[in-house]
C-alpha cells in the first residue's frame, strides 16, 4: 500500500469506534482536545491506525484496575511536526519499566493477555513515518507522545 494523505483525527476517532466496547466495559471518560486545523499529512493509514489502536489498548488496560478512567487526546501543530497526546489516568509506569517497554516481547500482563510486541509495532511505524514516539509518566498520569512531521 502507498502512502495517502490521511486526516489524523479521522484514524484516531475510527481507532475509538473499533475500541468502543472496551471503553465502555473500562468506564473510560474519552476526551477529544484536538487542533481540527491541523492538515492532512503523508502517511500510511493503515499503518498509523495501528499505532493509535496499541497506545489507546494499553492505556485502557492500565485503568483496569480503578474500574475506570479518563482516556484525553490532545493534537497539536508544532512548526513542521503534529504532536499527538494520548494520556491516561491509571497507575502509571515506574521508571525502571519504562526503558523496556518498547522492546520486543517485554510485557508486564498476565501470560497469554500480552504479547510484548504493540510498543515494538508503534516503534517500527513511526520510525517508517520518520516521526517519534516517547513517553512520559507518574502515577495518575502516563502520556505517550507521537510526533508526526507534516
Ligand atoms: P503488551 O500490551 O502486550 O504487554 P506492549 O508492547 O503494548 O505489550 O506494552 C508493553 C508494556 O508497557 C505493557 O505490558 C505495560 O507494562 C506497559 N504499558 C504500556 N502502556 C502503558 C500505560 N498506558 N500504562 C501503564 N503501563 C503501560
Ligand atoms: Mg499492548
Amino acid at each position: 500500500a502507498d502512502r495517502q494523505m490521511v486526516n489524523i483525527h479521522t484514524g484516531i476517532r475510527n481507532t475509538l469506534a473499533m475500541l468502543n466496547y472496551k471503553l465502555r466495559k473500562g468506564n473510560i471518560n474519552v476526551i477529544e482536545n484536538f487542533d481540527e486545523t491541523i492538515p492532512a499529512i503523508k502517511a500510511f493509514p493503515g499503518e498509523l491506525n495501528q499505532v493509535w489502536t496499541n497506545i489507546i489498548d494499553n492505556a485502557i488496560d492500565a485503568m483496569e484496575i480503578n474500574n475506570k478512567g479518563n482516556l484525553t487526546i490532545t493534537s497539536k501543530q508544532d512548526g513542521k511536526f503534529v504532536k499527538v497526546h494520548i494520556e491516561d489516568d491509571g497507575p502509571g509506569i515506574p521508571e525502571d519499566v519504562q526503558q523496556k517497554i518498547f522492546m520486543p516481547f517485554f510485557t508486564t500482563k498476565e501470560m497469554g493477555k500480552g504479547s510484548g510486541l504493540g510498543l515494538d509495532v508503534v516503534n517500527r511505524i513511526m520510525q517508517q513515518h520518520n516521526g517519534t514516539v516517547k513517553v512520559t509518566s507518574a502515577p495518575g498520569a502516563t502520556t505517550f507522545e507521537v510526533c508526526l512531521p507534516v
